[in-house]
């Protein structure tokens, strides 16, 4: 196992990773930029390097700053959690260049599925369902492009092949608005993410964002570990998950997860990662994959009892996956709210200086947080905050838990939109379960 592992991100995620090192007995080196010196994580550092200022691009995206980081520090191996670096193929091929051990997949495979292009096709050909489409990138010519939206029949939406945070899609109803919307999303994909490569999906009207987690060895073991459901979203981001996702057979599941594992097995993927499907009428239609640990995984480390973050780790370092399918076991329900430092109902960011936080607690409830009393949200990053997540043996459970666990938290100083989950929990339709991903929007726009 390595001694020492240096921890590439900020935030929660970061004090996250610390946690599962210290309980492995690891030494974890913590980077920071000038904005988060004062982070909970690098106050209980053993060793934290500064990578440079606030800004993302001089600090947290600073390929060399950090490979020198874990080269001063003696680190074995980088965990980059997730955004900043977590899915740049460049970056874990540089940390392996310069010998160190990247806690994620091999480049090639990060850079296969952060082409949502190339995701797709491997996975069509490992008999993954996909949403039918393009298959492939559009080019510029307008009757082969008329002709593709015809055969797979409007709505389409058109989607940046190198997009990711929910940008870069729009949704095209007519044929008259075709060349122009593959235009513009071209241009914004290029600018937003230097690639304007674009390809084009049936639009599903009323799906829900169900995904599958998964986890891989570097001994060809790749087990899922059930769903989640991430349907309640804002702009394409997600606010609310859960697992199990309410209403879906688990035949059903059971079968998708095997494709997935199958999936992993097949391309020789590695560590954690997650296959992310629209849900329509019984049928699952693949998006794309995130080759990294997600902000809601926690859900699914209450409903299997599976740390994924120490699961990362032991992988990365060569050892097999301590389980295998037929022992792991789904139980009860859990739900993840992000607690964002924003206005709850005009969602303008608060980020500022905390004057209170007291988060909830008791049976079933964990709060991943790096704020504080008296800590200050930098303006410069995320402004996810924190999570609540919940356990409950039924979903009603679960839901009674985050409703108290609400009504307990305190939060002072900034704003949160706590007060938008304490009116959601008690929501008539989000408690009997199943809603689409629309429903979110259509609520706010109702509840202005
Ligand atoms: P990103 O990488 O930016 O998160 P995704 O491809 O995962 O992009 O899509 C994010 C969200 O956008 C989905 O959860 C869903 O709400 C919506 N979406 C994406 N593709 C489609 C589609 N073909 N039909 C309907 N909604 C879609």
């Amino acid at each position: 196992m390595f001694k020492k592992i240096l921890v590439a991100n900020r935030g929660e995620i970061a004090l996250r990773i610390q946690r599962a090192c210290s309980e492995m007995g690891i030494k974890a080196v913590m980077v920071y930029s000038e904005a988060d010196r004062d982070a909970k994580y690098v106050k209980l550092a053993q060793e934290a390097v500064c990578i440079g200022p606030a800004p993302s691009a001089l600090s947290y995206l600073n390929m060399p700053a950090i490979i020198s980081a874990a080269e001063v520090t003696d680190a074995e191996a980088i965990h980059p959690g997730y955004g900043f670096l977590s899915e740049n193929a460049n970056f874990a091929e540089r940390v392996e260049q310069s010998g160190f051990q990247f806690i994620g997949p091999t480049p090639d495979n990060i850079r296969t599925m952060g082409d949502k292009v190339s995701a797709k096709q491997a996975m069509i050909k490992a008999g993954v369902p996909c949403v039918p489409g393009s298959e492939g990138e559009l080019s510029d010519d307008a009757a082969t492009n008329k002709r593709i939206a015809r055969a797979i029949g409007y709505p389409v939406i058109i989607k940046a092949a190198g997009g990711g945070g929910g940008r870069g899609m729009r949704v095209v109803h007519t044929e008259a608005a075709l060349v122009n919307a593959i235009q513009m999303t071209k241009a914004e994909a290029g600018a937003a993410f230097s690639n304007p490569a674009v390809y084009m999906e049936k639009f599903l009207q009323n799906p829900r964002h169900i995904e599958i987690q998964i986890l891989a060895d570097k001994h060809k073991n790749a087990v899922y570990l059930g769903e989640r459901d991430c349907s309640m979203q804002r702009r394409h981001q997600k606010v609310i998950e859960e697992s199990p996702a309410p209403g879906i057979p688990r035949k059903l599941i059971e079968k998708i997860g095997e494709r997935c594992a199958a999936a992993c097995k097949k391309i020789g993927y590695r560590g954690a990662g997650t296959f992310e499907f629209l849900y329509e009428n019984g049928e699952f239609y693949f998006i794309e994959m995130n080759t990294r640990v997600q902000v809601e995984h926690p859900v699914t480390e209450f409903t299997t009892g599976i740390d994924i973050v120490k699961t990362q780790i032991m992988v990365a370092a060569g050892e097999k996956l301590p389980f295998t399918q037929r022992q792991i076991e789904m139980r009860g329900h859990a739900i993840e709210v992000r607690i964002n430092a924003e206005d709850a109902w005009k969602f303008t960011p608060s980020p500022g200086r905390i004057t209170m936080w007291h988060p909830p607690g008791g049976p079933g409830v964990r709060v991943d947080s790096h704020a504080y009393t008296n800590y200050f949200v930098p303006p410069n990053y995320d402004s996810m905050i924190g999570k609540i997540i919940v356990y409950g043996d039924t979903r009603e459970q679960a839901m009674a838990r985050m409703r108290t666990a609400l009504n307990e938290t305190v939060i002072e100083g900034i704003q949160t939109n706590i007060p938008l989950h304490r009116e959601l929990m008690v929501d008539a339709k989000f408690m009997s379960g199943g809603t689409n991903i629309h429903y979110l929007e259509e609520w706010l726009a109702a509840h202005k």
